[in-house]
Protein backbone atom coordinates (compact mmCIF):
# COMPACT_ATOMS: atom_id res chain seq x y z
CA UNK A 1 0.00 0.00 0.00
CA UNK A 2 1.39 3.63 -0.67
CA UNK A 3 1.16 5.94 1.99
CA UNK A 4 0.09 8.59 -0.69
CA UNK A 5 -3.07 9.99 0.00
CA UNK A 6 -4.94 11.46 -3.49
CA UNK A 7 -7.11 14.39 -3.39
CA UNK A 8 -9.59 12.60 -5.32
CA UNK A 9 -9.93 9.38 -6.85
CA UNK A 10 -11.84 9.09 -10.42
CA UNK A 11 -13.64 5.12 -10.64
CA UNK A 12 -14.96 4.33 -13.79
CA UNK A 13 -14.82 6.26 -17.13
CA UNK A 14 -17.24 7.26 -19.89
CA UNK A 15 -18.53 10.75 -20.14
CA UNK A 16 -18.82 11.73 -16.83
CA UNK A 17 -16.08 10.35 -15.44
CA UNK A 18 -13.62 12.05 -18.02
CA UNK A 19 -15.63 15.06 -17.45
CA UNK A 20 -15.17 14.85 -13.58
CA UNK A 21 -11.23 14.50 -14.87
CA UNK A 22 -10.80 17.42 -16.71
CA UNK A 23 -12.76 19.49 -14.03
CA UNK A 24 -10.55 18.19 -11.14
CA UNK A 25 -7.41 17.99 -12.88
CA UNK A 26 -7.77 21.78 -14.13
CA UNK A 27 -8.47 22.92 -10.07
CA UNK A 28 -4.68 21.49 -9.91
CA UNK A 29 -6.33 18.36 -7.56
CA UNK A 30 -3.90 16.02 -10.01
CA UNK A 31 -6.87 13.23 -9.71
CA UNK A 32 -6.40 9.66 -10.18
CA UNK A 33 -8.46 7.94 -12.49
CA UNK A 34 -9.31 3.97 -12.47
CA UNK A 35 -11.07 4.18 -16.14
CA UNK A 36 -11.55 0.08 -15.90
CA UNK A 37 -10.82 -2.50 -18.46
CA UNK A 38 -13.94 -1.68 -20.53
CA UNK A 39 -13.45 1.99 -20.68
CA UNK A 40 -15.87 4.96 -22.16
CA UNK A 41 -18.76 3.38 -20.96
CA UNK A 42 -21.63 2.51 -23.29
CA UNK A 43 -20.83 4.79 -25.76
CA UNK A 44 -18.26 2.87 -26.53
CA UNK A 45 -20.85 0.26 -28.42
CA UNK A 46 -22.95 2.91 -29.88
CA UNK A 47 -22.12 4.18 -33.68
CA UNK A 48 -22.48 7.92 -34.50
CA UNK A 49 -23.56 10.38 -31.81
CA UNK A 50 -25.88 13.00 -33.50
CA UNK A 51 -26.54 14.58 -30.52
CA UNK A 52 -23.62 15.69 -28.26
CA UNK A 53 -23.16 19.32 -28.50
CA UNK A 54 -20.20 21.24 -30.75
CA UNK A 55 -19.64 18.24 -33.64
CA UNK A 56 -21.89 19.26 -36.09
CA UNK A 57 -21.32 16.32 -38.16
CA UNK A 58 -21.70 13.79 -35.58
CA UNK A 59 -18.80 11.93 -33.84
CA UNK A 60 -18.29 8.06 -33.27
CA UNK A 61 -19.29 7.03 -29.75
CA UNK A 62 -15.72 5.40 -29.30
CA UNK A 63 -13.98 8.65 -30.89
CA UNK A 64 -15.61 11.19 -28.35
CA UNK A 65 -14.48 9.00 -25.89
CA UNK A 66 -10.69 9.03 -26.75
CA UNK A 67 -11.39 12.53 -26.90
CA UNK A 68 -12.57 13.09 -23.68
CA UNK A 69 -10.17 10.92 -22.45
CA UNK A 70 -7.11 12.75 -24.28
CA UNK A 71 -8.19 16.12 -22.81
CA UNK A 72 -8.19 14.51 -19.33
CA UNK A 73 -4.63 13.38 -19.68
CA UNK A 74 -3.83 17.06 -21.40
CA UNK A 75 -4.56 18.25 -17.96
CA UNK A 76 -2.47 15.75 -16.26
CA UNK A 77 -5.37 13.15 -15.34
CA UNK A 78 -3.33 9.63 -14.26
CA UNK A 79 -5.63 7.65 -16.15
CA UNK A 80 -5.37 3.69 -15.19
CA UNK A 81 -6.77 1.35 -17.49
CA UNK A 82 -7.73 -1.27 -14.38
CA UNK A 83 -10.78 -2.04 -12.47
CA UNK A 84 -11.08 -1.17 -9.47
CA UNK A 85 -11.85 -4.55 -7.59
CA UNK A 86 -13.12 -3.50 -4.29
CA UNK A 87 -13.54 -0.57 -1.74
CA UNK A 88 -13.47 0.65 2.14
CA UNK A 89 -15.37 3.52 2.68
CA UNK A 90 -15.36 2.90 6.51
CA UNK A 91 -12.80 4.80 7.68
CA UNK A 92 -10.90 7.85 6.32
CA UNK A 93 -8.92 8.43 4.10
CA UNK A 94 -11.27 5.82 1.44
CA UNK A 95 -9.75 2.75 0.10
CA UNK A 96 -9.49 1.91 -3.23
CA UNK A 97 -8.24 -1.63 -4.01
CA UNK A 98 -7.12 -2.55 -7.62
CA UNK A 99 -6.32 -6.29 -7.95
CA UNK A 100 -4.67 -5.92 -4.93
CA UNK A 101 -2.66 -2.68 -4.40
CA UNK A 102 -4.47 -0.16 -2.15
CA UNK A 103 -4.67 3.34 -3.02
CA UNK A 104 -5.99 5.97 -0.42
CA UNK A 105 -7.98 9.08 -1.23
CA UNK A 106 -9.68 12.13 0.73
CA UNK A 107 -12.29 12.18 -1.69
CA UNK A 108 -14.15 9.54 -4.18
CA UNK A 109 -16.48 10.56 -7.96
CA UNK A 110 -18.14 7.09 -8.86
CA UNK A 111 -18.70 7.01 -12.59
CA UNK A 112 -19.20 3.47 -12.88
CA UNK A 113 -22.23 3.71 -15.02
CA UNK A 114 -24.79 1.52 -15.69
CA UNK A 115 -25.10 -1.37 -18.37
CA UNK A 116 -28.29 -2.02 -20.25
CA UNK A 117 -29.57 -5.58 -19.67
CA UNK A 118 -30.03 -7.23 -22.45
CA UNK A 119 -31.66 -10.58 -23.81
CA UNK A 120 -28.62 -12.75 -23.75
CA UNK A 121 -28.37 -14.08 -27.48
CA UNK A 122 -25.53 -14.64 -29.03
CA UNK A 123 -26.77 -12.84 -32.13
CA UNK A 124 -27.78 -10.11 -30.06
CA UNK A 125 -23.98 -9.35 -29.03
CA UNK A 126 -22.65 -10.21 -32.79
CA UNK A 127 -24.99 -7.82 -34.62
CA UNK A 128 -24.83 -4.96 -31.87
CA UNK A 129 -24.23 -1.74 -33.31
CA UNK A 130 -25.34 -3.32 -36.30
CA UNK A 131 -29.17 -3.30 -36.88
CA UNK A 132 -29.31 -4.22 -32.46
CA UNK A 133 -29.33 -1.28 -30.13
CA UNK A 134 -29.60 -0.84 -26.18
CA UNK A 135 -30.37 2.97 -27.10
CA UNK A 136 -33.28 4.55 -29.31
CA UNK A 137 -32.67 7.63 -28.40
CA UNK A 138 -28.81 7.33 -30.08
CA UNK A 139 -29.78 4.87 -33.01
CA UNK A 140 -33.12 5.49 -33.36
CA UNK A 141 -32.39 8.50 -36.88
CA UNK A 142 -30.56 5.36 -38.55
CA UNK A 143 -33.75 3.85 -39.32
CA UNK A 144 -35.98 6.26 -41.18
CA UNK A 145 -38.43 4.42 -43.37
CA UNK A 146 -37.23 1.15 -41.88
CA UNK A 147 -39.15 -1.57 -39.86
CA UNK A 148 -38.19 -2.17 -36.37
CA UNK A 149 -38.92 -3.96 -33.10
CA UNK A 150 -38.54 -2.75 -29.30
CA UNK A 151 -38.39 -5.63 -26.65
CA UNK A 152 -39.82 -4.80 -23.34
CA UNK A 153 -43.34 -3.90 -21.99
CA UNK A 154 -42.12 -0.93 -19.44
CA UNK A 155 -41.74 2.90 -19.55
CA UNK A 156 -38.75 3.00 -21.03
CA UNK A 157 -39.96 0.43 -24.04
CA UNK A 158 -42.56 2.43 -24.78
CA UNK A 159 -40.88 5.53 -24.75
CA UNK A 160 -38.91 4.48 -27.42
CA UNK A 161 -40.83 2.84 -29.30
CA UNK A 162 -43.21 6.06 -29.75
CA UNK A 163 -39.95 8.13 -30.20
CA UNK A 164 -38.82 5.42 -33.32
CA UNK A 165 -42.05 6.93 -34.77
CA UNK A 166 -40.30 9.64 -35.56
CA UNK A 167 -38.34 7.77 -37.85
CA UNK A 168 -39.37 3.64 -38.76
CA UNK A 169 -42.59 3.05 -40.58
CA UNK A 170 -43.34 0.35 -39.06
CA UNK A 171 -42.39 -0.44 -34.80
CA UNK A 172 -43.20 -3.64 -33.17
CA UNK A 173 -43.11 -3.87 -29.10
CA UNK A 174 -42.69 -7.42 -28.56
CA UNK A 175 -43.27 -8.00 -25.22
CA UNK A 176 -42.97 -11.54 -22.84
CA UNK A 177 -46.43 -11.28 -21.15
CA UNK A 178 -49.92 -9.74 -22.45
CA UNK A 179 -50.23 -6.95 -20.27
CA UNK A 180 -47.79 -4.17 -20.03
CA UNK A 181 -45.89 -2.93 -16.94
CA UNK A 182 -45.96 0.66 -18.57
CA UNK A 183 -47.79 3.80 -16.71
CA UNK A 184 -51.21 4.24 -18.11
CA UNK A 185 -50.08 7.25 -20.16
CA UNK A 186 -47.48 6.41 -22.12
CA UNK A 187 -49.46 2.78 -22.54
CA UNK A 188 -52.29 5.25 -23.81
CA UNK A 189 -49.79 7.03 -25.97
CA UNK A 190 -48.46 3.86 -27.83
CA UNK A 191 -51.49 1.90 -27.76
CA UNK A 192 -53.01 5.39 -29.95
CA UNK A 193 -50.40 5.34 -32.58
CA UNK A 194 -50.90 3.88 -35.32
CA UNK A 195 -47.30 3.20 -36.58
CA UNK A 196 -46.75 0.79 -33.35
CA UNK A 197 -47.98 -3.10 -32.90
CA UNK A 198 -47.71 -5.28 -30.06
CA UNK A 199 -46.81 -8.73 -30.32
CA UNK A 200 -48.11 -9.94 -26.67
CA UNK A 201 -46.86 -13.34 -25.26
CA UNK A 202 -43.52 -13.16 -27.36
CA UNK A 203 -39.98 -13.40 -27.30
CA UNK A 204 -36.89 -13.15 -29.93
CA UNK A 205 -35.31 -16.53 -30.24
CA UNK A 206 -33.01 -15.10 -32.55
CA UNK A 207 -32.20 -12.31 -34.76
CA UNK A 208 -30.82 -13.45 -38.33
CA UNK A 209 -28.72 -11.65 -40.23
CA UNK A 210 -25.16 -11.78 -41.37
CA UNK A 211 -23.56 -8.62 -41.31
CA UNK A 212 -26.85 -6.56 -39.91
CA UNK A 213 -30.05 -7.39 -39.12
CA UNK A 214 -32.57 -9.04 -41.52
CA UNK A 215 -35.36 -10.56 -39.54
CA UNK A 216 -35.99 -11.81 -36.04
CA UNK A 217 -37.21 -15.43 -35.36
CA UNK A 218 -39.95 -15.19 -32.50
CA UNK A 219 -41.93 -17.42 -30.18
CA UNK A 220 -44.88 -17.07 -29.09
CA UNK A 221 -44.78 -17.95 -24.93
CA UNK A 222 -48.30 -19.66 -24.92
CA UNK A 223 -48.54 -21.95 -27.77
CA UNK A 224 -44.61 -22.28 -28.29
CA UNK A 225 -44.97 -21.40 -31.61
CA UNK A 226 -42.23 -20.08 -33.84
CA UNK A 227 -41.74 -17.86 -37.16
CA UNK A 228 -39.42 -15.91 -38.46
CA UNK A 229 -40.05 -11.88 -39.38
CA UNK A 230 -38.37 -9.97 -41.60
CA UNK A 231 -36.81 -6.73 -39.28
CA UNK A 232 -34.40 -3.92 -40.45
CA UNK A 233 -33.38 -3.09 -36.24
CA UNK A 234 -33.99 -4.49 -32.66
CA UNK A 235 -34.06 -1.74 -30.00
CA UNK A 236 -33.80 -3.88 -26.63
CA UNK A 237 -34.94 -1.79 -23.76
CA UNK A 238 -35.66 -4.25 -20.80
CA UNK A 239 -34.20 -2.31 -18.28
CA UNK A 240 -30.63 -1.31 -17.02
CA UNK A 241 -28.80 -2.68 -14.48
CA UNK A 242 -26.35 0.29 -12.52
CA UNK A 243 -23.25 -0.52 -11.68
CA UNK A 244 -23.24 -0.33 -7.62
CA UNK A 245 -22.08 -3.84 -6.68
CA UNK A 246 -18.85 -2.30 -5.17
CA UNK A 247 -20.40 0.26 -2.94
CA UNK A 248 -23.52 -1.38 -1.36
CA UNK A 249 -22.31 -1.96 1.85
CA UNK A 250 -21.37 1.65 2.22
CA UNK A 251 -23.83 4.23 -0.54
CA UNK A 252 -27.68 4.54 -0.32
CA UNK A 253 -29.27 3.68 -3.40
CA UNK A 254 -33.25 3.20 -4.35
CA UNK A 255 -34.52 -0.20 -4.81
CA UNK A 256 -33.00 -0.26 -8.34
CA UNK A 257 -29.56 0.39 -6.70
CA UNK A 258 -29.01 3.42 -8.33
CA UNK A 259 -27.05 5.43 -6.17
CA UNK A 260 -28.80 8.19 -4.14
CA UNK A 261 -27.52 11.82 -4.23
CA UNK A 262 -28.44 14.88 -2.18
CA UNK A 263 -31.20 17.06 -4.24
CA UNK A 264 -29.56 18.30 -7.30
CA UNK A 265 -26.07 17.47 -5.92
CA UNK A 266 -23.25 14.83 -6.53
CA UNK A 267 -23.20 14.47 -3.00
CA UNK A 268 -24.00 10.88 -1.42
CA UNK A 269 -25.10 9.58 2.14
CA UNK A 270 -21.08 9.74 2.52
CA UNK A 271 -19.46 13.18 3.10
CA UNK A 272 -16.57 13.00 -0.06
CA UNK A 273 -18.39 9.94 -2.00
CA UNK A 274 -19.51 11.69 -5.13
CA UNK A 275 -21.90 10.06 -8.00
CA UNK A 276 -21.95 11.38 -11.30
CA UNK A 277 -23.41 9.72 -14.07
CA UNK A 278 -25.80 6.87 -14.94
CA UNK A 279 -24.55 5.31 -11.80
CA UNK A 280 -27.45 7.52 -10.26
CA UNK A 281 -29.48 8.78 -13.22
CA UNK A 282 -31.89 6.29 -14.27
CA UNK A 283 -34.13 9.04 -16.19
CA UNK A 284 -31.98 11.00 -18.63
CA UNK A 285 -29.07 8.08 -19.45
CA UNK A 286 -27.47 10.84 -22.04
CA UNK A 287 -23.67 11.46 -22.76
CA UNK A 288 -24.43 15.44 -22.10
CA UNK A 289 -26.37 14.68 -18.90
CA UNK A 290 -23.66 12.76 -17.85
CA UNK A 291 -20.98 15.10 -19.08
CA UNK A 292 -22.33 17.73 -17.14
CA UNK A 293 -23.15 15.58 -13.56
CA UNK A 294 -19.12 15.02 -14.07
CA UNK A 295 -18.60 18.33 -13.64
CA UNK A 296 -21.14 18.68 -10.74
CA UNK A 297 -18.97 15.95 -9.18
CA UNK A 298 -15.77 17.79 -9.81
CA UNK A 299 -16.91 20.99 -8.05
CA UNK A 300 -18.64 19.53 -5.11
CA UNK A 301 -15.56 17.57 -4.71
CA UNK A 302 -13.23 20.22 -5.26
CA UNK A 303 -15.51 22.49 -2.30
CA UNK A 304 -15.38 19.51 -0.40
CA UNK A 305 -11.67 19.09 -0.27
CA UNK A 306 -11.06 23.24 0.39
CA UNK A 307 -13.60 22.62 3.43
CA UNK A 308 -11.07 20.15 4.90
CA UNK A 309 -8.49 22.82 3.93
CA UNK A 310 -6.32 20.63 1.28
P1 LIG B 1 -38.74 -1.99 -16.32
O1 LIG B 1 -39.87 -1.17 -15.82
O2 LIG B 1 -38.03 -2.89 -15.39
O3 LIG B 1 -39.35 -2.86 -17.54
C1 LIG B 1 -38.57 -3.83 -18.16
C2 LIG B 1 -39.46 -4.57 -19.16
O4 LIG B 1 -38.66 -5.49 -19.85
C3 LIG B 1 -40.60 -5.34 -18.50
O5 LIG B 1 -41.77 -5.21 -19.26
C4 LIG B 1 -40.08 -6.77 -18.51
O6 LIG B 1 -41.10 -7.71 -18.67
C5 LIG B 1 -39.21 -6.79 -19.74
N1 LIG B 1 -38.11 -7.72 -19.61
C6 LIG B 1 -37.21 -7.82 -18.59
N2 LIG B 1 -36.31 -8.78 -18.85
C7 LIG B 1 -36.66 -9.32 -20.06
C8 LIG B 1 -36.12 -10.34 -20.86
N3 LIG B 1 -35.02 -11.01 -20.49
N4 LIG B 1 -36.72 -10.61 -22.04
C9 LIG B 1 -37.83 -9.93 -22.43
N5 LIG B 1 -38.38 -8.95 -21.71
C10 LIG B 1 -37.81 -8.65 -20.53
O7 LIG B 1 -37.59 -1.11 -17.00
P2 LIG B 1 -37.69 0.30 -17.77
O8 LIG B 1 -38.81 0.29 -18.71
O9 LIG B 1 -36.32 0.59 -18.27
O10 LIG B 1 -38.03 1.33 -16.61
C11 LIG B 1 -37.14 1.47 -15.48
C12 LIG B 1 -37.69 2.54 -14.54
O11 LIG B 1 -37.58 3.82 -15.17
C13 LIG B 1 -39.18 2.33 -14.24
O12 LIG B 1 -39.40 2.73 -12.92
C14 LIG B 1 -39.86 3.28 -15.20
O13 LIG B 1 -41.13 3.71 -14.75
C15 LIG B 1 -38.86 4.43 -15.27
N6 LIG B 1 -38.99 5.13 -16.56
C16 LIG B 1 -39.87 6.15 -16.64
C17 LIG B 1 -40.05 6.81 -17.84
C18 LIG B 1 -41.03 7.92 -17.92
O14 LIG B 1 -41.78 8.12 -16.97
N7 LIG B 1 -41.08 8.68 -18.99
C19 LIG B 1 -39.34 6.43 -18.98
C20 LIG B 1 -38.45 5.38 -18.87
C21 LIG B 1 -38.30 4.72 -17.66
P3 LIG B 1 -42.15 -8.00 -17.50
O15 LIG B 1 -43.10 -6.85 -17.53
O16 LIG B 1 -42.78 -9.30 -17.92
O17 LIG B 1 -41.36 -8.10 -16.24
Amino acid sequence: MSDKIENVIIIGSGPAGYTAAIYTARANLNPLMFEGYMSGGQLMTTTDVENFPGFPEGIMGPDLMMKLKEQTERFGTRVVTRDVTSVDFSQRPFKVEVEGEVHLAHSVIISTGATAKLMGLESEKRLMGHGVSACATCDGAFFREKEVCIVGGGDSALEEANFLTRFASKVYVIHRRDKLRASKIMQDRAIENPKIDFIWDTVIEEIIGDKKVSAVRLKNLKTGETHEMPMDGVFVAIGHRPNTELFKDYLETDEVGYLKVDGASSRTNLPGVFAAGDVHDPNYRQAITAAGSGCKAAIDAERYLESLGH
